[in-house]
Formats: C-alpha cells, structure tokens, sequence
C-alpha cells in the first residue's frame, strides 16, 4: 500500500475514494437476506467447473455498495444496476445460479465476504495487498482510475497543493488509506482527511465548504461533476489500481468457478460491452478501462 502510493505520487498521481448515496434506502430487505444466508446451511453445487459452495443453495450472493456509479447503482424503481451488477449476472448466469445483490456500505460488503455471508464482494474493489490478506481475488475485471475533485474555481491545482488542505474520501476505500498516511509515506496525515459514509456526501461537504477537495475513482468522479455543476477534476495524470472480485479465503472452488466464468465472458466481449453501455471510452474521458 504504501509503496502504491509512493508509486502514485512519484508520478504525480492522485489515490481514490469512494463512492455512495443511496444505499441506506435499500439496506432493509438486504440485511435480512443477509441474516438469512449466514444462518443457511452451505450448499453445494455441482458444475462444469468442478464443485463448489454458495452460502444460500443456488444463489450467488453479491456483496456491494450501491451508490458507486458506473459500477453499482440503485435505480428510481429500487433495481440495482451498473457494470458490476451485469457482469455479475452473467457470472450466475454462467455458473447456473440466481443473483442475489445485497447493499450496504463499502467497508461491511467487504467484511460480509470475509465473514462467510456473502459469496463475493464486487464493488469496484482495488486489490491490494492488506485486503489479499484476508480474501481471496479473482483475476481483475476492470483498471480503475484515481482522481480529485475540486470547487472549480479551487487553488489546489495539482497533487502537492492538496497539502494542509483537508481532504473528503469515503471510509474503508483505499483513497481514505492512501490520504491518511504519513507525509512520509506520501500521504497527507490523519488530521488532513475526513472519511464519509459515502461519496455523495463526501462532494456535498466539498460544494458546503467543509472540505477543500475529494479523492475518489474516476468513473464516479466523473458521474458526481457531471450531476452537480460547479465541480472538476483536477487535470493530473491519473493512476491506475485493478479491481477484482474479493472472494472468501476459504472458498477456492468458487474463486476458481467465478475466474473460469470471468475468463469466458471477457474472451467473448461480454466484459467490453457491459462496460462500454456505461462508460463512453470514445471521449476521452478515460473513466475506466477493461483489464487484460
Ligand atoms: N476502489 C476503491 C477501493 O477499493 C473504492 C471502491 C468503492 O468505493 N466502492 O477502496
């Protein structure tokens, strides 16, 4: 981690954050589906790939944070959608199971995969070495791109302005634990950084004055200016980090399963084209990209 960043700045980089919004709203039914799967006798399913366990028989349970656009979002109508959400689709679809997405914050979907109550975590999640540590990862599906956010007219110009300014990220995410490190370490001190429950509110304090700028991944950057005027990215040369899917320690057999099917539906553009219908890469917003 610490080298990442020393990485990131030595190239002038920024670090990400996260981001969320209406994942409370949709939290209720989940957190019993929840209770439910960790309660549920493991349950084995037998296919091409070989056998392997879900925590609710037939069900591939998706841990996430819902309010982390493209990637995870909730629509009017309560329905969950983006990139990950479809992508982790065509996994169930693939492997013969249902979906089942289950919202809440980024650090608890996390935790649900460790603790055995999720199947997999997928929420735009980079992959670092702490969190390797305690999970398991798929072969990476996406790059994802770290950014800052600023008030247009903002005097913080590049990554070294951000000094002894305070810094908005959501809690958990890797831009949280990149900012908060040690000067030394390339970050920016605790003191300096704020962590919100979720990256909507992360820009809110940004636009209310509370914070001076936000680091947060680029493809929810990008959707957060374009929602609220006033906002830009800082131009900088951007990062990049690997998201994969987080898998629990314990269950090899659907790691292999999920990177057997993930590696399918990349080599036939399934991958490409789910994230295509979100992100326009003809712009030249590089928000995000597929991983090889
Ligand atoms: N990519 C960042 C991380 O893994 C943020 C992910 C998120 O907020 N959903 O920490």
């Amino acid at each position: 981690m610490k080298k990442l960043l020393s990485v990131l700045l030595a190239a002038g980089m920024v670090f990400s954050v996260t981001a969320c919004g209406a994942s409370s709203e949709s939290t209720a039914s989940t957190e019993t589906n929840t209770a439910e799967a960790a309660s549920a006798e493991t349950a084995s399913t037998e296919t091409a790939s070989g056998e392997f366990t879900t925590v609710t028989d037939g069900v591939l349970t998706m841990s996430t944070n819902a309010a982390f656009p493209p990637y995870e979002m909730t629509t009017d109508s309560g329905d969950f959608e983006g990139i990950d959400v479809e992508i982790a689709g065509a996994i169930a679809d693939k492997l013969g199971l249902e979906l089942q997405v289950d919202d809440m914050d980024f650090d608890a979907a996390l935790l649900a995969v460790q603790q055995g109550k999720s199947d997999m975590v997928m929420a735009g999640v980079t992959v670092t070495d702490e969190r390797k540590a305690v999970m398991n990862f798929t072969d990476s599906y996406a790059n994802g791109i770290q950014s800052v956010i600023v008030l247009e007219d903002s005097d913080i110009a590049s990554i070294d302005d951000m000094q002894g300014k305070l810094i908005g990220t959501q809690a958990g995410t890797t831009g949280y634990i990149y900012c908060s490190d040690t000067p030394e370490n390339g970050g920016f001190g605790e003191d300096n950084v704020i962590a919100y429950d979720n990256g909507i509110t992360a820009v809110q304090a940004l636009m209310n004055g509370q914070v001076d700028c936000v680091v947060i991944d680029n493809a929810p950057a990008q959707e957060f200016v374009k929602a609220n005027p006033g906002l830009k990215i800082l131009d900088t040369e951007y990062a990049n980090e690997d998201y994969a899917i987080g898998v629990n320690k314990d269950n090899t057999a659907l790691l292999d399963a999920i990177n057997g099917a993930l590696a399918e539906l990349k080599a036939d553009g399934t991958v490409d084209s789910i994230v295509a219908k979100y992100i326009n890469t003809d712009s030249g917003d590089a928000a995000s990209s597929t991983a090889e």
